[in-house]
């Protein structure tokens, strides 16, 4: 499948503050110097993606948002549209489960935010994953079509190239309960035989996939080298400086 740099991105949620993340993007760029065959990608709160993208050497990193509105301007007290985004961010997530399941995003919200992303020059990260009470009832395949389907809707062949999908089983993200590199090999090859029968061969193989789910630095081997996955969303250990960039050395030692 896909012979890509991997690719690893630190979602920070709702943790350090401008001054905070700034720090921590300095001391990130010290610790994993020589490791360009990776592409490394953070995500910080949206108060600090302006100042960091200031910051930023983009030959080693690059940007993410965490969230974003879809209409381009308005009367949307609290909301960050992504033409507000545009220049600032390579990716953005879209439907990561938080936004799913505590701020009830729906998948017709994930549609518009991928059409929104595209329209603005950003790749969205678009995040699928069965609840542990749906696993239970064997619908994972179904619900990663419907995600799947419902929010790259409209997307033409072109635009798929541009899309990053994560598999991210809600009942992973941030519990320490995470996927077997079995579960993951599945929820992959799922993903892409729904990306064949939208989009043709060559597609499925070529759309990067990646996994997120309580990956610590212990573990990300074991996931990168699952076949069809092509990178990492990180959450908690993203936060931890030493921690992250051992992942990412693993991502590195992978390419190598
Ligand atoms: C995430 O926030 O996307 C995530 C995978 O979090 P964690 O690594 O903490 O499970």
């Amino acid at each position: 499948m896909a012979a890509q740099k991997k690719l690893i991105i630190g979602n920070w949620k709702m943790n350090l503050n401008v001054h905070d993340a700034s720090v921590y993007l300095h001391k990130l760029d010290v610790e994993i110097q020589g490791h360009r065959d990776v592409e490394v990608v953070v995500a910080p709160t949206a108060l600090a993606l302006q100042p960091l993208s200031l910051q930023i050497n983009r030959h080693k990193m690059k940007l993410a948002a965490q969230n974003f509105y879809w209409r381009d301007f308005g009367a949307f007290t609290g909301e960050v549209a992504a033409t507000q985004l545009r220049g600032l961010v390579k990716y953005a997530l879209v439907g990561h489960s938080e936004r799913r399941h505590v701020f009830g995003e729906t998948v017709k919200d994930t549609r518009e935010k991928v059409h929104a992303a595209l329209r603005n020059q950003f790749t969205p990260v678009l995040c699928i994953g069965e609840t542990q009470s749906e696993r239970t009832s064997g619908e994972t395949k179904d619900i990663l079509h419907d995600q799947l389907v419902g929010g790259l809707a409209n997307v033409t062949s072109e635009e798929i190239d541009n899309i990053v999908i994560a598999y991210e089983p809600v009942w992973a993200i941030g519990t320490g309960n995470n996927a077997s590199p079995h579960d993951v090999a599945d929820a992959v090859l799922a993903i892409r035989s729904q990306i064949r029968h939208l989009y043709g061969k060559e597609k499925a193989a070529s759309v990067r996939v990646l996994y997120g789910g309580s990956v610590t630095a212990d573990s990300a081997s074991d996931y990168l080298h699952v076949n069809g996955v092509d990178g990492l969303l990180i959450g908690g250990a993203s936060l931890k400086l030493h921690e992250f960039g051992s992942i990412i050395k693993k991502a590195h030692n992978i390419t190598q």
